[in-house]
């Protein structure tokens, strides 16, 4: 029986673990679950999967939780403390990092810390602190397993061939929604349409990086920190059937793929259950009936945010936290239509170009930068909404 901590237990890919962990009851056992507001669905799933420890945001949220499954249920915490003690005090063999944001940084950090095997989610964690949190899984000697999808294609394409050998990572990119729009049609993009995505359904935040392209930089920054590839030996393909997840090419030309169809539950059982498979109840991917696949060069003027991402990477340091708080604040101002969807690369580009690189190899220096980068992005967005700011 291996133990699971979930965090994020209400969003996306939670809820995806949730129902993989019900079909696979006799290998799983739930010992803590963290949502953020919706207190119904976490009520649902205490009542189901019977944790020993709940976190919720602050204290209002845990009492009116506390109030609504009274007093036999599990311990409830709240804060990032309490999230905290779920991911590195809770009795769990492995921790799913699926918060959404900087949030799930802290937590993640703490349950390597812990030597917990981690199943991550949350590629924000790796995109802020990928140096420190690789030398804590190092120190620690737990495991990493990805769950974003490009990233588990990637970790099964190098499976049984030499690091050495490889001269490329290859990730795939649907493109989003505006795949083949104009410049002048994305200033008319609305949240409505951003989050719309053809072929996945995710939280909010993702959906806009995809449809930004941004989403693709911050995986190029993971797989940078999770294979230990220099970026400029990593690439982005438009694929816009998802079917082919990633691939890797070896330096005799060969290229090896993982393929599948695009649900989230492969790479998050992979995960889950390495180096074991588990049956899931999904439909085979039919390639016949598909026919045929497509690939493409990323735009870059259309989608700066990938190169925005490549280049916060190359300087290094706090640039890709800053370029990360930067990102989820105009994430946000768009989500909340105080700015327009092309202004959210500006707000990221003009912020990262403000900020001076420090080293970051301390959880406090990737911290004030992160907090440095959200002050900066708010001052931008209240420019852009004509607003003074002082
Ligand atoms: P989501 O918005 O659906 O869910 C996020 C979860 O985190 C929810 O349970 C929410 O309550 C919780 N949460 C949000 N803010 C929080 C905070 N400040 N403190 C504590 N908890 C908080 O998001 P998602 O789509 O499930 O994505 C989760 C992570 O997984 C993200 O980092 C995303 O990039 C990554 N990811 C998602 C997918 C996908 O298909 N959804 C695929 C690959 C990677
Ligand atoms: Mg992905």
């Amino acid at each position: 029986m291996k133990r699971l901590a979930i965090l994020g237990s209400t969003g996306s890919i939670g809820v995806s673990t949730l129902e993989i962990i019900a079909e696979h009851s006799d290998r799983f056992q739930v010992v803590a679950l963290t949502a953020g507001r919706n207190l119904a669905l976490l009520e649902e799933q205490i009542v189901r999967f019977r944790p020993e420890m709940v976190a919720v945001p602050d204290q209002e949220n845990a009492q009116r939780l506390q109030e609504r499954i009274g007093s036999s249920g599990p311990r409830i915490l709240y804060g990032t403390s309490g999230l905290i003690a779920c991911a590195a005090d809770s009795p769990a063999d492995m921790v799913v990092s699926a918060i959404v944001g900087a949030a799930g940084l802290e937590p993640t950090l703490a349950a390597i810390e812990a030597g917990r095997d981690i199943a991550l989610a949350n590629k924000e964690t790796l995109v802020i602190a990928g140096e420190l949190v690789m030398a804590a899984v190092a120190k620690a000697g737990c495991q990493l397993f990805p769950v974003d999808s490009e990233h588990s294609a990637i970790f099964q394409s190098l499976k049984g061939h030499r690091k050495k050998d490889v001269r490329r990572l290859i990730l795939t990119a649907s493109g989003g929604p505006f795949r083949n729009w104009s410049l002048d049609d994305l200033q008319e993009v609305t949240p409505q349409d951003a989050l719309a995505h053809p072929n996945w359904t995710m939280g909010r935040k993702i959906t806009i990086d995809s449809a930004t392209m941004m989403n693709k930089g911050l995986e190029v920054i993971e797989a940078h920190w999770l294979f230990d590839i220099p970026v400029e030996n990593i690439a982005v393909h438009i694929h816009p059937e998802s079917i082919v997840h990633s691939m890797v090419e070896y330096v005799d030309g060969a290229l090896i793929a993982q393929l599948g169809i695009p649900d989230m539950k492969t790479p998050i059982a992979y995960a889950l259950s390495y180096p074991e498979r588990l049956t899931l109840d999904l439909p085979p991917l039919d390639l016949c009936r598909l026919g045929q696949l497509h690939f493409a060069t990323p735009d870059s003027q259309c989608f700066p945010c990938l190169g925005l991402a490549y280049d916060a990477i190359k300087r290094g340091g706090t640039t890709p936290a800053v370029l990360n708080a930067a990102n989820e604040l105009a994430v946000e101002a768009f989500l909340q239509e105080k700015v327009g969807f092309l202004d959210i690369p500006r707000i990221i580009g003009s912020v990262v170009q403000k900020h001076t690189t420090t080293a970051a190899s301390g959880l406090e220096q990737v911290l004030a930068a992160d907090t440095w980068s959200r002050h900066a992005a708010q001052a931008v967005i209240h420019e852009i909404q004509g607003v003074s700011y002082s």
